[in-house]
């Protein structure tokens, strides 16, 4: 039985929800596109984190992106994924929520996104938080019957 079963939907932060640095495939801004494809191929995830070499959160990283940029007029030109780098292709404008944000900041940050980044004060990467585990606490809930009429 979860530990979170009994608290309050609405006072759940995004620690207690969030996937933990150490468990997410992630890229730095330096390497080669193709290692950012091989990684989300084997993956099998549609984006990763991006970091520079401090752990630092610089942005994300997606298939649908790479594959665009080596599309040609008529074929894929792969030699440019050795060519370019993270960095020249990574996405900087994504959303950002912290440890200690709520359970609806981080709802509200998803509406947009399968999964958002989790930083801490200064701009490290402690973890993402995705749709997934939002609809899996929301789940519990109703499950749960807390929202059921007259309780
Ligand atoms: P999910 O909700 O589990 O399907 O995850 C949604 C998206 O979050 C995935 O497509 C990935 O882009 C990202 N993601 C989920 N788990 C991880 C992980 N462990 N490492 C890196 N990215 C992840």
């Amino acid at each position: 039985m979860s530990l979170l079963q009994d608290q309050e939907l609405t006072a759940l932060t995004i620690a207690d929800m969030m996937i933990p640095s150490e468990k997410v495939a992630h890229v730095q801004v330096n390497n080669p596109l193709e290692h950012a494809l091989l990684v989300l191929v084997k993956s099998g995830y549609s984006a990763v984190p991006v970091l520079d070499s401090t752990y630092k959160l610089e942005g994300t990283i997606g298939k649908t992106k790479i594959l665009n940029e080596i599309l040609g007029l008529e074929r894929f030109e792969i030699d440019r994924l050795s060519d370019l780098q993270v960095k020249d292709v990574m996405v900087t404008d994504v959303p950002r929520v912290l440890k200690e944000d709520t359970l609806v900041d981080g709802l509200k940050a998803l509406i947009d996104y399968p999964f958002v980044c989790v930083v801490d004060g200064e701009g490290y990467f402690d973890g993402i938080l995705t749709r997934r585990a939002i609809l899996k606490e929301i789940r519990k809930d109703i499950y749960s019957g807390k929202n059921k009429q007259g309780r």
